[in-house]
């Protein structure tokens, strides 16, 4: 009897409880060695009064076995708990997340039939992570975070993906034509770890026009690297053009611990009614068993699958009459991938036999630098309902010989000196100091806080001459 694999299983909100049942009727079905150790995270916890939607007693489980089979969970909008799929990527460390998105065709219907693309989204940073501030009456602001460290993980792990899996191309999306400092760093850290892997082709695309070419001719493209935002948006576009969002699961790798989930969410309205396709959620579940080295059973399953699919037996998200045999509920898909272990697919590409490694991270090794910096001034951002010149005469006083105002932005425009007259403005201002010592700087915030609402302020460094801070709109 071979040993069992300690798992942590969570059921989730929504559709989540049955296409778990499914997954896990599977698994045992295929004599998949877990040992399933359940967890409860998400409304039902929070609706217990656990205002964090985990309980402290669920991190011990997480941390005692080797990986996290998790169903979709539901995320209050606008409001709420955070959510804890990301709270659980972050803290964790599973740093990146592998989704690939594969065409079934001709028995799911798609206009993309050669569609085969995975997508490596970065999971620890950009908006995600949740610093968000109500600055004015009007100003809200969430920062997005890049580091030269997180990306040079996510970078190398996507090449070290495509190498172990015998992929071709890394491509990477980015908008640092606009986020040219965040982004920038992106796509500069992509380049230079890309010469690394000179037998994978690199290549680079402005995020709007690689997403549009990834919406209408997917098959150009092979392994995806993208920042946590564009990665969550383009995962589920490129899995709902292979047919169904339904389709494709997500495997979360970090140095510590890995998640397997659906890419989908808990589809309330769906829930309830043995309709949901668990095809995601069960293709996460082989990762997690690639993962865990039981790339056989991962195969098995993958194959009675295929064969499902094959065979017409559809879910209704990927029904279509003509190509459709026979229109089925979650359970009884499950129990149709049971009936066909030990089958392969006859006519769509059989899960291969060799391993498709998903425990990459061991080969990451991060450089920090250590560079020079020099001082160029404060951005200094208050609240103000008035004009302009009204905000500049009044803050005209307060420079000295050291202490100088050279310019007053609003939502990254110049404002002043000589501004635009058509250019509309908020009630958060962002006025730039120039000065050389960051001892200047409390004297002119006290001088500042008899008039005005300092709401942030924000140092301009320049890095081995290098300025680290971008000019506003028409700023010379
Ligand atoms: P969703 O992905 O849950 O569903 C959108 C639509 O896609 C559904 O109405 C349904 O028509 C279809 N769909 C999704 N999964 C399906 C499946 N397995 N079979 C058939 N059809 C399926 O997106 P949503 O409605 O925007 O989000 C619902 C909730 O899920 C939100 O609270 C959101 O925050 C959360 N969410 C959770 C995760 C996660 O747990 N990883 C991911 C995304 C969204």
């Amino acid at each position: 009897m071979a040993e069992k694999h300690p798992i942590a299983v969570a059921h989730g909100d929504g559709i989540g409880p049955e296409i778990m049942a499914a997954t896990l009727k599977i698994l045992k079905a295929a004599n998949a060695p877990l040992e399933i150790h359940e967890v409860e995270i998400g409304e039902k916890v929070y609706l217990k009064g656990d205002k964090a939607g985990i309980e402290p007693k669920t991190w011990d489980v997480l941390r005692s076995t080797k990986a996290f089979l998790k169903a979709p969970i539901t995320t209050p909008q606008g409001g709420g708990f955070k959510s804890l799929n990301v709270t659980v990527r972050t803290s964790f460390g599973l740093y990146a997340n592998v989704r690939p998105c594969v065409s079934y065709h001709p028995f799911i219907q798609t206009k993309h039939p050669k569609m085969d693309v995975v997508i490596i989204r970065e999971n620890e940073e950009d908006l995600y992570c949740g610093v968000e501030y109500r600055q004015t009456d009007d100003v809200y602001q969430s920062l997005k975070l890049i580091s030269s460290s997180g990306t040079e993980k996510i970078v190398r792990f996507a090449f070290e993906y495509a190498q172990a899996h015998g992929r071709k191309k890394v491509t990477c999306f980015t908008k640092d034509n606009i986020l040219k400092l965040a982004d920038g760093e992106f796509h500069k850290v992509f380049e230079l770890i890309a010469k690394e892997y000179p037998n994978i082709e690199a290549e680079h695309w402005i995020v709007d026009i690689g997403a549009a070419k990834l919406a209408e001719s997917p098959e150009i493209f092979d392994v995806l690297v993208l920042p946590n935002l564009y990665g969550d948006i383009l995962s589920d576009v490129a899995a709902q053009i292979t047919g169904s969002v339904g389709l494709a699961g997500s495997a979360n790798i970090g140095e510590h611990g890995a998640m397997f989930e659906a890419i989908h969410g808990s589809a309330p309205k769906r829930a309830g009614q043995d309709v949901a396709n668990p095809s995601a959620l069960l293709l996460g579940s082989l990762m997690m068993l690639d993962y865990l080295g039981e790339t056989p059973i991962a195969k098995t399953i993958h194959n009675a699958w295929l064969k499902t699919i094959e065979d017409g037996i559809h879910t209704y998200d990927i029904f279509k009459e003509g190509t459709s045999k026979k229109p089925v509920g979650t359970a009884a898909f499950a129990d149709a991938v049971i009936e066909r272990l030990g089958q392969t697919p006859s006519q769509l590409q059989p899960a291969e036999a060799q391993k498709s490694p998903m425990n990459l991270t061991h080969r990451a090794h991060v450089t920090t630098t250590n560079e020079k910096k020099d001082l160029d001034g404060y951005d200094i951002f208050v609240e103000w309902k008035k004009d302009v010149d009204t905000l500049q005469k009044l803050v005209d006083p307060v420079q000295t010989p050291n202490v100088k105002l050279s310019m007053i932005a609003n939502r990254g425009v110049k404002m002043w000196p000589n501004p635009h007259k058509e250019t509309s403005t908020v009630d958060q201002w962002r006025l730039r100091f120039k000065m050389k010592s960051e001892k200047e700087l409390p004297k002119l915030i006290e001088k500042l806080m008899d008039h005005l609402r300092i709401v942030h302020v924000e140092a301009l460094y320049r890095y081995n001459n290098v300025p680290g801070y971008t000019l506003a709109q028409d700023e010379q």
